[in-house]
């Protein structure tokens, strides 16, 4: 692993660590490229970020660029929900604050009353499928996160309404050339996810996938569950993209060319 798109920091309520502690982390471990991206701060978040502290973050985020930014290539972002009435909020963080790095973590679906992962209903599944869809298309994400989320308490590892749902979500990855996550956290705590009968699944789609740790501890950068993970990835075969061009896709639309 030589780069992590997808990091919390104590910021973010129930992390551990500052933002120089993971930069430091990620030094030491020769990683090229990093993104932190705590839970943004919205209407239906419990735990996270609150509003009031985003001047603080953005400041101490910033220094802590100053300290690093010659040292490692550091993203801006948040993981957000795609929540209709939350993209004001969005834009604002992306246009004025510079967030752009901002990954789609869809912890609920779009009216923010289904928690994904307390989801048990083929009908709730189709929510956050659909929410899900929604939210790829505003052209706000730049990658879609631990999309099996939902097999924490999903009763079955797969039927015919996940075939239907993640064809959708999948196509649109395909298309719009958003990566695909495949999330280390799950591993770290028997979350249901990640699902190999999801990503055996997604080999119908030409996709780009992508090993993140989520970690909420800068020891957990690279871990054994990393490793675990990685492992994982090369029994269901899945080609792992470690280092993904997203300033080029940030600037100029979709990424089109080859990547490592
Ligand atoms: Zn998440
Ligand atoms: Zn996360």
């Amino acid at each position: 692993m030589i780069a992590n798109y997808h990091t919390h920091s104590r910021w973010c309520r129930h992390a551990v660590g500052e933002f120089t502690d993971y930069f430091q982390r990620a030094v030491e471990l020769g990683f090229k490229e990093i993104a932190m991206t705590d839970h943004v701060s919205h209407k239906h978040s419990w735990c996270w970020l609150p509003w009031e502290d985003i001047e603080p973050f953005d400041r101490d985020l910033n220094r802590a660029i100053e300290l690093y930014g010659d040292k490692i290539k550091i993203y801006k972002g948040f993981e957000c929900e795609y929540l209709p009435e939350e993209m004001e909020n969005y834009k604002y963080l992306k246009e004025e604050l510079g967030y752009e790095f901002l990954i789609m973590g869809q912890h609920c679906d779009k009216t923010g009353q289904i928690n994904s992962f307390n989801l048990t209903k083929p009908d709730e599944l189709k929510a956050y499928g659909d929410s899900v869809c929604e939210g790829l298309l505003t052209g706000y994400f730049k990658l879609l996160a631990h999309p099996d989320v939902i097999f924490s308490k999903y009763p079955v590892m797969w039927d015919k309404t996940c075939e239907e749902v993640f064809g959708d979500v999948f196509e649109l990855c395909e298309k719009l050339q958003i990566p695909v996550e495949i999330n280390v956290n799950g591993f770290r705590d028997n979350r249901g996810y990640p699902n190999p009968e999801l990503f055996k699944f997604s080999r119908k789609y030409d996709l780009i996938y992508m090993i993140n740790t989520d970690a909420h501890d800068p020891a957990k950068l690279y871990d054994d569950k990393v490793a675990e993970c990685e492992q994982w990835c090369r029994d269901l075969g899945l080609p792992i993209t470690q280092l993904y061009p997203f300033d080029k896709a940030l600037n100029g639309g979709k990424y089109k060319g080859t990547y490592q």
